[in-house]
């Protein structure tokens, strides 16, 4: 780590593939994988269901060819909505090989959220599994430029939906060469509220994905013998990436949708050794009962992001895993790719409570004092900005967005407040932006007032994050009612959960008000509206 005027750059940058092509990565590694062993690559959790690396191989290219033939181009996009499941690898994969663009959906969206989403990325083709189609397809067949639904699993739940087994092409896998695309081609689109506002597009290109490849490829990732157990959906960047990038490094992994009970069963089971984890399943792993059940003395390695996490759990997960000696934290954002600042992985190395660790390869970190934009020094604390090859290509179509989320020094804002000590390690203390995290997902207040406002007797309404011990926070309204109504908390919640995914959820309750307090220029004061919810 070198300080450079106050700039924590985190050495330099690493190599990537010079073809600068996702695809051709993965399937390299995938081969390569295939040479040494035909292991087993992927387990579902679920069903039992196991998938190895030459059936992954094949898939793959089958997947790439079978969507080429339906007419999918570069530069295409492909919308995917379903849980955790092996298809999901290979369809996504596949898609990518073609050239086209990836964008995920969260399958617990609700309508107006997966509409909203749509209307961004615009795909020309939906890859869904049977039960986000069931939820979804009069959404779907409702939007003009969605021409083709492919479903994943299940027999096809309408006519006119194709089963994604009779789109794949059998074609020998060591020959297929993918599309070919430059670097800064878009490979993936997430969703992220960014500082303000509603949902954004997160355009990725294959170089940012490229590089969190290079990034994650390090010390013990090169260990054989790895039993990752995943539960991050991988609608989320960070679980995609890290089951793409686990799978390239021949490593085992386990797909599940999380349920406490089956995430212990599962860990005893298959002798896991790797768990990612978000901060409420790091309070669950340190005090639950269940725990104590089951021999969770596999786990040697455990890695947690996304919100913060309290040395008091730390200590307490430590404590129920007997042969892992600490806890890698990382920090990162969707519009930085993946993790920009991590604690070092090595067991001799200290690990300090409370920070997120070093600015990783590559990227360069700053803290600016957020009236005067000055580059602060160690322990002032400040708004953490980033720079370097993780960070996104840009919002989609959204100019105005692009210009507010950088500095004139083009580092990207990230609407954090954090500090670095002495060691150049950081520590991520508040956040300024909007964003409510509820169990490590992100909540756009502003999706929740616009749910919030189509209800006729709302005249205003503000929603901030509650802190709250398991979920990290809870996203609570204040509601000014228009006069003479009579309007219940019920009532409100009741319309509010119908249209919105539990995730997203007012769980933190509604107060009514008479004003929500506002800037000059008509901004929602949520630092008012937040230390009223504290003082409640
Ligand atoms: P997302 O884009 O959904 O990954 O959310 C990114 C945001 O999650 C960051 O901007 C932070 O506010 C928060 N976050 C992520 N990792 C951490 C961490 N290690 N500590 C504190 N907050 C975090």
């Amino acid at each position: 780590m070198k300080n450079d005027e106050k700039v924590m750059c985190g050495g330099p940058a690493l190599l990537v593939p010079a073809h600068l092509s996702f695809g051709q990565h993965f399937l390299d590694k995938i081969r390569e994988n295939c040479l040494r062993q035909d292991g087993v690559a992927l387990i579902d959790y679920h069903t039992g269901h196991k998938v190895s690396y030459k059936e992954l191989l094949e898939e793959t290219v089958s997947a790439a060819v079978g969507l080429q033939s339906m007419g999918l181009n570069r530069g295409d996009v492909v919308g995917i909505c379903s849980e955790n499941r092996p298809e999901f690898v290979t369809a996504v994969m596949g898609a990518i090989c073609c050239g086209a663009v990836v964008t995920a959906f969260n399958p617990q969206y609700k309508a107006d959220e997966i509409q909203h989403a749509l209307n961004i990325s615009l795909p020309k083709l939906i890859v869904a599994s049977e039960n986000s189609l069931k939820k979804h397809i009069d959404v779907f067949k409702s939007m003009p430029f969605i021409n083709k639904l492919i479903q994943l699993n299940g027999e096809p739940v309408q006519h006119d939906v194709n089963s994604y087994s009779s789109l794949l092409v059998p074609t020998n896998p060591n020959t297929y060469v993918p599309v070919e695309v430059n670097g800064t081609d878009t490979v993936f689109i997430f969703y992220s509220s960014g500082t303000t506002g509603l949902p954004k597009g997160v355009m990725l290109s294959h170089l940012n994905a490229l590089y969190v490849s290079s990034s994650l490829d390090f010390g013990y990732t090169r260990e054989s013998c790895i039993r990752f157990l995943s539960i991050l959906p991988m609608c989320h960047v960070f679980g995609l990436f890290s089951v793409i990038h686990y799978l390239g490094c021949n490593k085992l992994l386990i797909l599940m949708v999380y349920s406490p009970v089956d995430y212990l069963k599962a860990i005893e089971e298959y002798k896991v050794n790797l768990l990612i984890i978000v901060p409420p399943i790091a309070v669950f792993l340190s005090k639950s009962d269940l725990v104590q059940k089951y021999d969770l003395s596999s786990v040697t390695r455990i890695w947690c992001g996304a919100a913060p996490l309290s040395q008091e759990t730390t200590v307490g997960v430590l404590r129920n895993f007997p042969n892992c000696q600490k806890i890698i934290h990382g920090y990162g954002m969707t519009e930085t790719s993946f993790i920009i600042i991590k604690s070092y992985d090595t067991l001799d190395s200290e690990q300090k409570h409370g920070s997120c660790g070093h600015v990783v390869p590559g990227m360069k970190v700053k803290v600016v004092d957020i009236n005067t934009r000055q580059t602060l020094g160690s322990y002032e604390r400040g708004e953490v900005c980033v720079k370097g090859p993780l960070v996104m290509k840009g919002y989609m179509n959204n100019d105005q967005a692009n210009v507010d989320i950088r500095d004139d020094e083009g580092f990207l804002k990230t609407g954090d407040i954090g500090y670095y000590d002495s060691d150049g390690c950081f520590y991520i203390v508040d956040r300024l932006k909007e964003l409510i995290k509820y169990k490590g997902h992100q909540v756009a207040p502003a999706m929740i007032e616009r749910v919030l406002l189509q209800h006729s007797d709302v005249l205003e309404c503000g929603v901030v994050g509650a802190p709250d011990e398991l979920a990290g926070e809870l996203p609570t309204a204040f509601v000014v009612p228009k006069p003479d109504v009579t309007l219940t908390e019920k009532e409100l919640l009741d319309f509010t959960n119908e249209r919105l995914s539990p995730i997203t959820r007012i769980r933190g309750g509604i107060y009514f008000v008479s004003e929500i307090p506002k800037s000059g220029t008509g901004k929602i004061l949520r630092k008012v509206l937040k230390a009223s919810v504290i003082a409640k």
